[in-house]
């Protein structure tokens, strides 16, 4: 693990230098950390791996807010039709959600009020300014046609031209910096943001003296310490050297089968996306070899992406000597039958890729703590997504892997759930933003 960490360090280093890097070490243009104080009504619209949530979000200072929400589901087809349509869909659910709240009883959205609108794009995108951002790759499964190499605020502010809504689109932010941000408006210890959910990242704060790619905005002649949120992108580490990792057989048939082989290394061995597909595929081998469900039917545990890693934090919970919730799982979503020991094999299994899972991820956060410098003073670590927050024992895995790392000191860095960064870290950036460009700091970004 110490290994990795060091690999891993320099990689976060070598992104910050040149501009085009596997890890691309993204500068958010999020200048400095919230006061805590940033208030006002804004909404945000959060693009996830697997879902789109439309919110309200009213800061009243004081590390304190209120949020109203609307989630839609998005389905398979979505992520792989053309873009234009995705970005329809992403309008007309905004659009929706302004209508449904416009003077409603609560009165959430007063009528003519002006809204500015975070857009919480959660893929790697590479910014010049705040409201604007290149989709570099599509990751966590999606394929949307023409939306590579573009730049997706415009994407999207073209599909809200069509309703004609007085929203404005004032930052392009990443669920990770908005997690990290958000937590630290309640609890400025937080200094990463870490998000475990369809896919995996990390964001940071850097002084903008060490982020050498971009010098020549010469943002030091206007505040010479100033400091950008850094998003990582961290989940491409290792991808296509694969020097670093190590991959099982599993871990190499999930990559050549994804729709992008050799990318995001890290993340396929981490993120939600893909452990529940790494069990099936253990389970699959094991049935070509005629050890497992002889004389059933198992074309059902067969299908690509049909074992969801959700039943993996099912099985490691299971209360039951017999392990009942694996029996149910088993016979309801496969028509399998299972014996005990084959039940014993599965729970023991997911321990293993669960765990995995998260002692990878501490390697992540550790070269980001060892590169600041924070194991002394310690710090928290703001962590969201669903693996993180539903899977049994993750964060205690992460804690474990920390301490192995670090030694006792490791104890000082504390990982806890995250504020809703995609929600509420949007609205504070958005009022971050529109404080700064009106005190005219940063113009260009
Ligand atoms: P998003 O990435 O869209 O923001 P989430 O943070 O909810 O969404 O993460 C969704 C991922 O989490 C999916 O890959 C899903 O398989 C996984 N997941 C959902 N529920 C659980 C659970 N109980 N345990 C582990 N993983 C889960
Ligand atoms: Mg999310």
């Amino acid at each position: 693990m110490r290994i990795i960490v060091a690999a891993f360090e320099e990689t976060l280093e070598l992104g910050l230098q040149k501009p085009g890097q596997v890890v691309p070490m993204i500068p958010t243009f999020v200048f400095g950390w919230p006061t805590g104080q940033e208030s006002g009504d804004y909404l945000a619209l959060d693009l996830g791996g697997t879902n789109l949530r439309v919110c309200l979000v009213t800061l009243s200072g004081e590390g304190k807010f209120e949020l109203t929400q609307t989630k839609y589901r998005l389905t398979e087809e979505q992520k792989q039709e053309d873009g234009s349509k995705l970005f329809d869909f992403c309008a007309d659910c905004v659009a929706g959600f302004i209508r449904a709240h416009i003077g409603d009883k609560d009165g959430s959205i007063k009528e003519g009020q002006e809204l500015a609108l975070g857009f919480t794009f959660s893929y790697p995108c590479t910014q010049d300014r705040i409201d604007q951002g290149t989709l570099i790759r599509w990751t966590k499964g999606f394929g949307a046609p023409n939306v590579e190499g573009r730049d997706v605020a415009e994407l999207f502010r073209n599909a809200m031209a069509k309703h004609h809504l007085p929203v404005t689109l004032t930052a392009i932010i990443n669920d990770t910096t908005g997690a990290l941000i958000a937590s630290h408006y309640v609890n400025p210890r937080t200094k990463i943001g870490v998000i475990f959910g369809t896919g995996c990242n990390a964001a940071y704060m850097e002084k903008v003296e060490k982020i050498e790619k971009i010098n020549h905005l010469n943002l030091l002649d206007e505040d010479p310490e100033a400091e950008i949120a850094i998003n990582c992108e961290w989940g491409a580490f290792d991808s296509f050297v694969h020097q670093h990792l190590p991959r099982t057989k599993y871990d190499q048939i999930v990559d050549e089968s994804s729709n992008k082989p050799g990318e995001q290394a890290f993340e396929k061995l981490i993120a939600g996306r893909y452990l529940g597909e790494i069990m099936r595929l253990v389970i699959c081998d094991l049935i070509d070899e005629g050890v497992l469900f002889l004389g059933q039917n198992t074309y059902k545990i067969e299908i690509p992406y049909s074992f969801d890693t959700a039943f993996l934090s099912l099985m490691e919970s299971d209360p039951t000597d017999e392990l009942l919730t694996i029996i149910g799982l088993f016979t309801f979503f496969f028509g399998l039958e299972t014996t005990l020991a084959e039940r014993q094999f599965f729970r023991a299994l997911s321990r293993l890729i669960g765990r995995r899972a998260a002692r990878l991820s501490a390697c992540g956060i550790a070269a980001i703590v060892s590169k600041k410098g924070y194991l002394d003073e310690g710090c928290a670590v703001a962590a969201d997504g669903s693996l993180y927050s539903k899977y049994p024992g993750f964060a205690d895995r992460v804690h474990e892997g920390l301490v192995d790392i670090f030694g006792v000191k490791g104890k000082n860095i504390v990982t806890h759930h995250a504020e809703d960064g995609s929600g509420v870290g949007s609205a504070i950036i958005a009022a971050m933003t529109k404080k700064r460009r009106d005190e005219q700091k940063f113009m260009k970004c």
